[in-house]
């Protein structure tokens, strides 16, 4: 189990119409300062990553967990630099 990992997937949402759930979204991206621990590039709202079981969704909305089997990832992968940092390292929040 340890060695399962978050697979890559880079691609643009699709085109759906989100009303009411962005406010929460906006408050909860402008608290948090999110970087790769790697080379501090800040993922933006519309990247995403995938499951195992093939739902994509942004991990950081969620603190690793995929909304649509309920998996916990504790590591995550910049889509920068493609390298693995534990989940929790992404919310480091000091400046470099
Ligand atoms: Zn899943
Ligand atoms: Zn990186």
């Amino acid at each position: 189990m340890a060695t399962e990992r978050l697979l890559l997937l880079k691609r643009r949402p699709d085109p759906v119409v989100v009303s009411n759930v962005e406010d929460d979204d906006d408050q909860k991206w402008g608290r948090r300062r999110i970087r790769c621990p790697r080379c501090a590039w800040e993922p933006d709202r519309d990247d995403l990553w995938a499951c195992l079981c093939l739902h994509s969704w942004n991990t950081f909305d969620t603190g690793g967990r995929c909304p649509a089997c309920g998996r916990q990832w504790t590591e995550t992968q910049c889509l920068r630099c493609k390298g693995w940092s534990p989940h929790a390292d992404w919310y480091g929040g000091e400046e470099i």
